[in-house]
């Protein structure tokens, strides 16, 4: 036993427990890593966190001491508690604020551009509006069928914007793989880039020359031709850290402040989404985002949707709301249980 039973054992606030249906996840949102707990240890936690070590083993049946002593050198070990001595020293360990908030009345919005439906002006001035709503995170995709040279005039006015923006784009047979590397090098504003629709050797990531850029600009066989390829729920595009957090908890973790133009030009919370607000050449945005039926879905927060609010990966988790017929349902293409905790 490497402590004192008269200690007091306090949660370190950025790591913080959450109960999933048939066990726990610590949170180590600082480090950005998580572990597996029992959901006897997470009601541990939760009913002893700053209180005397001999308390949880005064409440714990003598058989089972041994078990306590395993979790507490797992939470020792991980540092996701720390041991005092000193009670007056308690009130120096606050808790975690997990209030969420942005500096901005958007902080993301998404795209689809496929025919050349509308202006460039259309889009620039739209492009405009966002960025006056504070918008820092604009994700473009390209369809096939849609104009390059278009494309080119977008990321040249983007130039002037202070949103980064992650291009989605086919890739184009006539042009060289390294095209798409000088595309992302000539505009300072494209954050990455995903070429889809490939299929040849990437072997040329392995030249000196390429090797930095592939970070930025990925090569998928994977075929986008529309916007129904989004919403895949998976560990590979879970996050863990505190914005992510902080915002899950009150917010859906994918259209909170978000807006999207689809294919079509209709402006909306989702490309994939049916409900349109009016359209990119004749609507206003700032009136858009400003009425409540726009920003109804923004407090669909993971713990009122069914399913996901047993989940233990809920504040990880991107959220998506389309694909399903009730407003609160599971995202359709989540595959995970959590109460076999499979994977399907
Ligand atoms: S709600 Fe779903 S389909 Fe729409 S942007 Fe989010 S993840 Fe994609
Ligand atoms: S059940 Fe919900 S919270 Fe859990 S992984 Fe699936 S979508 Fe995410």
């Amino acid at each position: 036993m490497k402590y004192d039973l008269n200690d007091h054992m306090v949660m370190v606030a950025n790591c913080i427990p959450v109960k999933g249906y048939s066990r726990s996840i610590i949170y180590d949102l600082y480090r950005e890593t998580f572990d597996f707990i029992p959901n006897d240890l997470y009601d541990i936690l939760s009913k002893y966190n700053k209180r005397e070590l001999t308390t949880v083993f005064g409440d714990t049946p003598k058989e089972f001491h041994h078990v306590l002593d395993e979790y507490f050198d797992f939470l020792l070990e991980k540092e996701y508690v720390l041991l005092t001595n000193r009670p007056d020293e308690l009130a120096c360990f606050p808790d975690l604020n997990l209030e969420w908030d942005a500096p901005a009345t958007i902080t993301n919005a998404i795209i689809d551009i496929r025919q050349p439906l509308f202006d460039q002006k259309d889009y620039s001035r739209f492009l405009k509006d966002l960025n006056d709503l504070g918008c820092t995170h604009l994700q473009v995709r390209f369809f096939p069928g849609y104009n390059h040279n278009m494309a080119l005039r977008l990321f040249e006015f983007l130039n002037d914007l202070d949103m980064l923006c992650e291009v989605v784009i086919p890739y184009d047979t006539a042009r060289p793989p390294g095209y798409y590397i000088n595309l992302y090098q000539h505009y300072q504003k494209i954050h990455s880039i995903t070429v889809f629709d490939f299929h040849q050797e990437l072997d040329f990531f392995k030249k000196e020359d390429y090797r930095p850029f592939s970070q930025h600009v990925h090569f998928t066989s994977e075929a986008v031709t529309d916007q129904s390829h989004c919403g895949i729920i998976s560990p590979a595009y879970f996050s863990v850290n505190i914005p992510m957090f902080t915002e899950s908890l009150q917010f859906n973790s994918c259209l909170n402040r978000k807006v999207a133009v689809d294919q079509f030009g209709n402006i909306k919370n989702c490309p994939s989404l049916t409900k349109s607000y009016g359209q990119i050449n004749s609507s206003s945005l700032k009136d858009i985002v400003k009425s409540d039926v726009f920003k109804e879905c923004w407090t669909i927060s993971k713990d009122k949707i069914s399913i996901c609010r047993m989940c233990e990966f809920r504040y990880m988790c991107t959220d998506c709301r389309a694909f399903v017929s009730d407003a609160t349902d599971k995202p359709l293409k989540c595959r995970y249980n959590p109460i076999t905790c499979e994977w399907t």
